[in-house]
């Protein structure tokens, strides 16, 4: 079997529209295609519904969905892929939840949401406030709760104890001069008395939190400088830690992870990727570009498949910055060279986890451009890699779910459909096949 190595490339919310400032060109058209252009020459291109046309994928789901994992069966929420994408240690079982140091204000029996960051407060002192919740506010009930600082407002909330379900809402309500919410059951879920009571005590560590905050010596001296007191922890992304199935046991293939954000380390290790740690990759603009592509050449040489992930394109976008946009797309193809002998001998996909429109600010629900290139491939004709020419490429319109099919069959390793070499249904030729022992 030929093992031709596979680079998935995602540009976080690499889609989008047109903009006047680029001469009625999308970020990507006006961007520099001097090395895409030399991959496009022997691929081709289509478009992708990451999830499903008309819906907005959020960047966990997007990227489960893509590495062909079932978002109906095998997503537990967001809260422990990025607490594990932190270095967190969560064992099967634990709740997880993203949280923000915020500001509010009491106003009669509702707390309005001032500030969703308490003023950015410094990580020294979220530090300090989380050690003061650690000391006062671990248990609930005959729950354990543990707040683990992160940079900045940041941070992540770990709740320990018997019968409790993740299927909870958010008590952050995502805006500002809006009261803090009620976490409540959610109306699909499996397990609502669990949940009910996972509800429960987050709404009474809520109330109880604030309290505590209140009182912080540290606030006080906030106050006094004129800064924002640290009074609230907004929550969200309830999860669950469950173990997931393999990328390699899903798909035959050893595969490594390059990313500098939480999220998307988190993601490569909840599919057990072995995570390639690059120096100065942070998720943003000034990301170590150079040593991501460095480090996705020499994995190249020792696993079947490297994920490399880049944000800063949804950084801009969330920004509304299209020219900042466009540049960085071509600061990322310039870097592209670093993999120039590669090109044709590898099989590569570059495309986005989602659409993140400049004008919107916000991820949508349109298809994101695709790009596959292959030693051995049916090319297309299509001129430059943009979302207009990806919408009459011959890779047609495919979705999320049918991108690991399509790198598998790029890279020869699927099996004919209803080849049966192996117990398990799966769509790859196994590495290992077990022998008929005939003496
Ligand atoms: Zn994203
Ligand atoms: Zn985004």
């Amino acid at each position: 079997m030929s093992k031709i190595p596979f680079l998935l490339v995602i540009l976080d919310g690499l889609g989008d529209h047109s903009y006047a400032e680029l001469n009625n060109k999308t970020p990507l058209e006006a961007a520099s295609q001097k090395n895409i252009s030399k991959i496009k020459s022997f691929g081709a291109q289509g478009l992708m519904d990451p999830i499903a046309p008309g819906v907005p994928p959020s960047s966990d789901t997007a990227h489960l969905q893509i590495l062909g994992y079932d978002l109906t069966t095998e997503y537990f929420g967001r809260g422990p892929i990025e607490a594990m994408g932190e270095g967190i240690e969560l064992k099967e079982g634990e709740i997880a939840f993203r949280a923000d140091f915020g500001t509010v204000r009491v106003v009669g029996d509702r707390a309005i949401v001032i500030d969703r960051r308490a003023g950015r407060i410094p990580t020294e002192e979220t530090r300090q406030l989380v050690e003061l919740l650690n000391k006062e506010a671990r248990f609930v009930d005959s729950y354990e709760f543990k707040v683990v600082g992160l940079t900045e407002h940041r941070a992540a909330i770990i709740v320990r104890g018997e019968d409790l379900s993740y299927e909870v809402t958010d008590n952050d309500p995502h805006n500002i001069n809006v009261p803090v919410l009620e976490c409540q059951v959610r109306e699909e879920a499996r397990e609502k008395e669990k949940a009910k009571r996972l509800a429960e005590i987050m709404n009474k560590w809520t109330i109880r939190t604030m309290n505590i905050l209140e009182k912080a010596e540290l606030n006080e001296k906030r106050k006094k400088e004129g800064k924002l007191p640290a009074n609230v922890v907004l929550f969200r992304g309830a999860g669950v830690m469950k173990k997931l199935p393999t990328f390699y046991e899903k798909h035959g293939l050893r595969a490594a992870g390059i990313a500098g954000g939480a999220l998307y380390k988190g993601v490569a290790k909840a599919v057990g990727m072995d995570l390639i740690e690059v120096q100065g990759a942070n998720g943003m603009p000034d990301t170590n570009i150079k040593g991501k592509f460095e480090a996705a050449k020499r994995a190249l040489s020792n696993y079947d498949f490297v994920f490399l992930h880049l944000k800063a394109t949804d950084y801009y976008s969330h920004k509304g910055d299209p020219v900042g946009k466009s540049e960085f797309i071509s600061k990322f193809d310039d870097h592209l060279s670093i993999i120039e002998d590669k090109f044709k001998d590898i099989a590569l996909m570059i495309t986005g986890d989602h659409t993140t429109p400049c004008d919107r600010g916000l991820h949508s629900g349109e298809p994101v451009p695709v790009l596959i290139s292959a030693p051995s491939i049916r090319r297309d004709d299509t001129k430059i890699f943009s979302e207009r020419e990806a919408s009459i490429g011959s890779l047609g319109r495919i979705r999320g779910s049918d991108v690991m099919k399509i790198v598998l069959d790029m890279i020869e390793r699927t099996v004919e459909f209803g080849t049966r070499p192996s117990p398990r249904l799966i769509t790859y030729m196994p590495s290992e096949l077990k022998a008929l022992k005939i003496s």
